[in-house]
């Protein structure tokens, strides 16, 4: 049995709706059945929030176990490096969390503005706002680079705007089982993280074929004109789908690229940058000399079962 405390900083609560959509486990399995006793989270717990405030007071001195600390949303620092702009009872949130991580044994950032500052961080950043050990891609957010918990961990990182169910309740689950996890370059579980969101895409075949959309509504694939930064994004969503039946590609929305560090990067989502006729950011490991070529030939060698597809109703 392990003891889970759900703080919610700079965040708009999407996390925590994703994780009660999650199936496989869901919430209550978590709780019930995988050995998740849960001291706080702000929407589950129905005490007042001075049962937080007791709960969290027992924590620091001491008294309370804290075996995972969940943080969801971006770590506010202004003004002045203060935080005070994001308070708990007039403390700045970020010096809660840092005495909370102080005595959890594992840290657990929920979301991507908990990994990496999120939407909160976009520019102009008026919020100063981090993420819990990483600033966007650079490492050291809240907490140094070196900095793990009393579990010997970094802050894992669940990245996703909101994070998907899954990647929440199974990561959990796991900890709570006391398995090892490995994690990638981001910190965030490979076991989540290894696929790409194009792996699974019903577009994918018009993506092979070169077939590409170049407005809304159509039925190929969304790269190379209108954003999609699938074959760019690790994440489950095409391969886990969302309440069990979709995902953006599916009903026709680029994917955002939101498990990644620059999210929301500069510019317009529903387009792609481009240099000359070529999309700036290619495919992972796709080499940009080859890529037209390939391109142009597989275009070409395209089905008509494939062209035909895109002009149907
Ligand atoms: S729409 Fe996006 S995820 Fe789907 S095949 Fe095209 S690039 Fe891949």
């Amino acid at each position: 049995m392990t003891t889970l405390f759900w703080l919610q900083t700079a965040a708009c609560g999407g996390d925590t709706l994703a994780l009660l959509s999650a199936t496989c486990p869901s919430v209550e399995q978590l709780l019930s059945s995988m050995g998740v006793e849960l001291l706080w989270h702000p929407s589950l717990s129905y005490h007042a929030t001075r049962h937080r405030d007791e709960t969290m007071v027992r924590i620091i001195h001491g008294e309370l176990h804290l075996g995972i600390l969940c943080v969801e949303g971006s770590i506010v620092t202004a003004p002045h490096g203060t935080g005070l702009h994001d308070t708990c009872n007039g403390r700045a949130k970020l010096d809660v969390v840092r005495d909370l991580a102080e005595h959890a044994d594992l840290v657990v950032a929920v979301g991507t503005c908990a990994a990496f500052g999120g939407m909160p961080a976009a520019q102009p950043n008026a919020g100063g706002c981090i993420g819990l050990q990483f600033d966007h891609d650079r490492p050291g957010g809240l907490f140094s680079a070196d900095w793990r918990s009393r579990g010997g961990l970094p802050v894992i990182n669940i990245s996703g705007c909101p994070a998907h169910p899954h990647a929440i309740t199974q990561t959990l689950a796991w900890l709570a089982a006391g398995a090892p996890l490995v994690l990638d370059e981001l910190n965030r579980p490979t076991s989540h993280f290894s696929r790409i969101v194009h792996q699974g895409c019903t577009r994918n075949e018009y993506h092979e074929y070169n077939i590409e959309d170049t407005c809304s509504g159509d039925r190929a694939c969304l790269f190379f004109n209108l954003g999609c930064q699938g074959p760019l994004t690790r994440g489950m969503c095409n391969s886990d789908l969302w309440n069990g039946a979709s995902s953006k590609t599916r009903v026709g929305v680029p994917c955002f690229g939101c498990t990644s560090p620059d999210f929301p990067r500069d510019g317009d989502l529903l387009c792609t940058e481009k240099l000359g006729e070529v999309p700036l950011h290619l495919p992972l490991g796709v080499e940009r000399a080859r890529y037209m070529a390939y391109k142009n030939l597989a275009r070409a060698a395209a089905p008509e079962r494939v062209r035909n597809k895109k002009m149907e109703p």
